[in-house]
């Protein structure tokens, strides 16, 4: 997708501080964190929402999971807690139409 932020970012032509990057996914820091920790993982691959994961993904599905966890014990938050969030659609707050996992944690968090 030549347009879409992520994708763009994937490519290097937007920067972005990258923590983590192999085949499938690439994770960096949110450019607004919600948190002391707010990661996004983001398959490689341009997906626009949850609606759209066909079961040919389901591998890449469970490896952002995989890249979050792992993360998520990184950056020190994995024991105290944090949250993994797929914003799917409008409702929900989606505003960049690439999927990705939001890993949030460093605070208290509230619900929802
Ligand atoms: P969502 O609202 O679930 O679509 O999440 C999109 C997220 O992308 C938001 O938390 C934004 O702060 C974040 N974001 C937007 N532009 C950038 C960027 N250039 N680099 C890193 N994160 C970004
Ligand atoms: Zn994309």
């Amino acid at each position: 997708m030549q347009s879409c932020l992520f994708c763009r970012i994937i490519r290097g032509e937007v920067p972005s501080e990258t923590v983590y990057q192999d085949d499938l996914a690439v994770a960096f820091k949110d450019i607004r964190p919600q948190a002391p920790v707010h990661l996004l993982v983001v398959p490689r691959k341009h997906v626009p929402t949850l609606n759209d994961v066909k079961p040919e993904d389901n591998a890449t599905l469970a490896h952002l999971f995989q890249v979050a966890r792992q993360l998520a014990e990184q950056f020190g938050v994995h024991q105290k807690g944090y949250r993994t969030i797929f914003n799917v659609n409008a409702e929900a707050g989606q505003t960049v139409y690439h999927l990705h996992l939001h890993v949030i944690g460093g605070r208290r968090l509230s619900w929802p």
